[in-house]
């Protein structure tokens, strides 16, 4: 019998390792035959650590599962799917699981993250094996027509990016995840690196293909120490069976990787403070033009996209651009795994194709509040997207909707608020947070942000005028900053301004 407990940093944070050992000992004293497989984690995490056992019927689920519950669960004949109070029953049948549209993460916390056996047997490597057998042109053209769209945040088209590198004429050219996944409440990255590290390989070695590039860097956060661990495993292992380094499939093409560990600030996850800091200089934001693309780590035309968007790409190659371009709707294709945080009763990752609304997430998936308040704002895209109001939850999830409310998807993360939520207080957080995380670059976002504090401060001392002052300190942001930083910080502060009057007019005099 196999019993599946996840090694998600998640599951591991609630208690996953202390599972383990009282299975582990538990088998032993009742002469079991069990073997214990660690997979990455299905993503519902108020159900982690959530164990699963593989039985004819399919893999049943349990959870959460404490270290003081594997008696009991063995007792009520867990190895067979038996019936206990923390059974969830059939794992794809989980309703937040079953409404799911799962590319990106499709294997993630079915199989064991570092066998390459189950990657193989999961349709690992297919995408690498059509495109070996296609031209760079064909490959790009493949991901221009699937509609695949940069899921850092800024939702840039890939092909189009590609193509720019693909015509580039240069000695060497690069390719580099940007893995420093720094937004809050965002955690898709983490576990697609913890959970399928190989796909993000596979689909890095398609890139290589399709550009004409040898050599790739995964910069990873540095807070991420167990996807660092699982990611240089994989890439030891893919060289190992021949599908990355010297010879991919034994074709003579190359493709080296390796893993490097972020240096912990913000604004390396902006690409060009990215290549600085891969090229061991500090994390400042670089003009623009020259483009990466163009000019890239190391002056030479870089292909630079988010761990997501890497990891689309092998499905695209394997399944055919139209089969990805059927799901979405306008000009965003494809699924987004959208990650629940916050104030929410069911947080995790919800993977879904771009058209559910807000309200739907929040309330199908999420469940509402975890408070059992009203949920009163959401915050979507990280630490400087837009916060939303409730009368805006009927938005549906698509780039261009976002945009025509002033909000922003980014990297699909959401946190939730119920109305104990001080607004004022997150306009100053988010103000804060751009002081404290500035590259210090140009002066707007650098002087700006501390400016925005004070403001905001003496707003709350009730001094008159700040609003007008704050609004245009906003302005001077939104159009005078070099990077998303600082040209961004409004979003939070103008949305909370803009649909929670209330929370600053009072402090007027
Ligand atoms: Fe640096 Fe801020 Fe300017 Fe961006 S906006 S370049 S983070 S100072």
């Amino acid at each position: 019998t196999t019993l599946y407990i996840p090694c998600d940093s998640t599951a591991l944070a609630l208690g996953a390792d202390a599972v383990v050992q009282a299975f582990a000992a538990e088998i032993e004293r009742r002469g079991l035959d069990v073997s214990i497989v660690r997979n990455g984690s299905r993503g519902l995490f108020w159900l982690e650590p959530m164990i699963e056992v593989a039985t004819p019927a399919g893999r049943i689920a349990y959870g959460p599962v404490m270290a003081a519950d594997v008696s009991s669960l063995l007792d009520a004949g867990l190895l067979n799917g038996g019936a206990h109070p923390l059974g969830l029953g059939a794992v794809e049948d989980i309703p937040y699981l079953k409404r799911q549209q799962r590319i990106s993460l499709r294997r993630v916390g079915v199989t064991d993250p570092l066998s390459v056996d189950d990657y193989l047997a999961h349709g690992g490597t297919l995408g690498l094996r059509r495109a070996l057998g296609m031209t760079a042109a064909e490959i790009v053209k493949e991901v221009t027509d699937s509609g695949l769209r940069g899921r850092g945040g800024a939702a840039f088209p890939t092909g189009i990016k590609w193509n720019t590198v693909l015509n580039a004429s240069a000695p060497q050219k690069y390719i580099v995840c940007n893995a420093d996944e720094g937004d809050s409440g965002t955690f898709s990255d983490r576990m697609l690196m913890e959970g399928d590290p190989f796909q993000l390989i596979e689909g890095m070695a398609i890139a290589a293909l399709a550009v004409g590039a040898t050599h790739g860097y995964i910069y990873v956060r540095s807070e991420y120490p167990h996807a660092i661990a699982a990611l240089s495993t994989a890439v030891i292992k893919a060289t190992q069976s021949g599908w990355l380094g010297d010879s991919l499939l034994g074709t003579g093409k190359q493709f080296h990787l390796e893993v490097r560990k972020a240096a912990g600030a913000y604004v390396c996850g902006e690409e060009t403070a990215l290549l600085e800091s891969l090229e061991g200089r500090r994390g400042i934001v670089r003009a623009k033009p020259p483009l990466p693309a163009i000019s890239g780590l190391f002056g030479q035309p870089t292909v630079i996209n988010n761990v997501i968007t890497f990891a689309s790409v092998p499905d695209i190659l394997a399944h055919g651009a139209a089969a990805y371009q059927s799901f979405g709707c306008g000009r965003s294709r494809g699924t987004l795994p959208f990650q629940l945080a916050g104030n929410i009763k069911q947080g995790g990752l919800v993977e879904v194709p771009f058209g559910l609304t807000l309200r739907e997430l929040l309330y199908d998936f999420g469940g509402g509040s975890l408070s059992g308040r009203p949920l009163h704002a959401v915050q979507v895209g990280g630490p400087l997207g837009a916060y939303m109001p409730e009368s805006q939850f009927d938005t549906v999830l698509d780039y261009e909707a976002f945009a025509a409310v002033n909000a922003v998807l980014g990297h699909g993360g959401i946190v939730a608020f119920d109305e104990t939520v001080d607004m004022m207080k997150q306009a100053r957080y988010a103000m804060e947070f751009c002081a404290i995380e500035s590259c210090g670059k140009c002066t707007p976002c650098r002087i700006g942000s501390t400016r925005g504090v004070e403001v905001i401060d003496r707003l709350k001392a009730g001094r008159p005028g700040q609003i007008e002052l704050l609004r245009d300190l906003c302005d001077t942001l939104q159009n005078g900053s070099l990077c998303a930083m600082g040209s961004m910080t409004p979003y939070p502060v103008l949305s909370a301004l803009n649909h929670f009057p209330e929370d600053f007019s009072r402090r007027q005099t």
